[in-house]
């Protein structure tokens, strides 16, 4: 029996003090699960290299002529973690069978990579790699993190809590995935989207090899802020809400102001500054709220994003004749 082509896929920035020690332990990994006859011999490690301005490539190129198992591809420029990973799953999906992600700093626990393929086995197209605790993290982190989970699902963007980009899809899962043309990615918002069956291994996150994070808290921010405009229109909605507050608060105040002005406690002239006030605001704001409506369609038409995804398809191919098992091989079977 011959076990599924498996690449691990790496993104690199600025990595060259942890590239020589993450082969080293990768490869093992690799070679424990080639023994065991777990995944193909033609398995593979893809390193990522995004843009560095170090010496990763060098040690790329140096660790190619060396070991079998690795491959690198170097992007053009940096163009930051999420489109490198998506360069590497497009690369990797071609000649995998199943492909895992994982950062080069080895943060994430190494030795679970085989119950992801041994999940694959069990036919789990998505293994989520969770994080039971968050201690190496620091208190500032940590809550925030957790903030951003619950704030993403009160939005309506369901995450998988703790799960960063450490995961294993197989070859189906990943060509749905390459349907979303977006491009502002946000892989773990997306994955789940995609569907099929999926499954989590929880694991402890260790402390950076070496190096320092090429996530500042400034990148951090901004990634949230990619993550929920990429995926929701519920802040446009907002001000739709807004404006309507405005405009009822507005007809309140009016009564309001033309009680005052009836009974003769006003200056001349403030019940009509202040009626006008309320309701142009308020009626901009509401204009502002449709406008970006209308803005949110748009949005979510221009992402173009793929309806549905197959899963089993056993029409397609009724009718035809037994001879050709291999097509409907590689629609139903895996
Ligand atoms: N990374 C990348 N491009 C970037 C920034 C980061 O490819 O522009 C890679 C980095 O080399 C690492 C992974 O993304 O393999 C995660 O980065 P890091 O470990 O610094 O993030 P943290 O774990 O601190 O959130
Ligand atoms: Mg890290």
């Amino acid at each position: 029996m011959k076990g599924p082509i498996l690449t691990i896929v790496v993104p690199c920035y600025n990595e060259e003090e942890v590239l020589l020690e993450t082969t080293k332990q990768l490869s093992a990994v690799l070679t424990n699960l080639i023994d065991d006859v777990l995944v193909s011999r033609e398995s593979k490690i893809l390193f990522v290299d995004d843009g560095s301005k170090d010496r990763t490539w060098d040690l790329i190129e140096k660790e190619m002529a060396e070991n079998p198992f690795v491959k690198g591809l170097k992007l053009a420029r940096n163009v930051g973690h999420q489109n490198a990973l998506l360069a590497g799953l497009e690369t990797a999906a071609a000649k995998s069978d199943c492909v895992v992600s994982i950062d080069a700093d080895l943060q994430d626990d190494i030795g679970v990579i085989r119950t992801f393929v041994e999940k694959y086995w069990d036919g789990f197209d998505v293994v989520y790699g969770v994080r039971d605790k968050r201690e190496t993290d620091t208190f500032f982190k940590r809550t925030t993190a957790l903030g951003f989970y619950r704030l993403m699902n009160k939005i309506g963007i369901h995450l998988v809590p703790n799960h960063a980009d450490f995961r294993l899809m197989s070859k189906r899962a990943l060509e749905e995935l390459f349907k979303y043309k977006e491009t502002n990615l946000f892989l773990r918002g997306l994955v789940p989207l995609v569907g099929f069956k999926s499954t989590k291994v929880f694991y402890d996150r260790k402390e950076r090899l070496a190096g320092e994070s090429k996530y500042p808290l400034k990148k951090m921010l901004a990634f949230a802020f990619d993550g929920i405009t990429s995926f929701s229109i519920t802040p446009i909605r907002f001000v739709t809400f807004l404006g309507f507050l405005a405009v009822i608060i507005s007809a309140a105040a009016g009564g309001y102001a033309l009680f005052q002005e009836l009974t003769g406690h006003t200056e001349s002239g403030w019940t009509s500054i202040i009626i006008s006030i309320w309701f142009v605001g308020g009626l901009q704001l509401l204009a502002v709220g449709i406008i970006g409506e209308y803005i949110g369609k748009i949005y979510r038409e221009v992402k173009r994003r793929p309806r549905y995804a197959i899963e089993v398809d056993a029409f397609s191919n009724h009718g035809q004749s037994e001879q050709q098992p291999g097509i409907l091989m590689s629609t139903v079977g895996k």
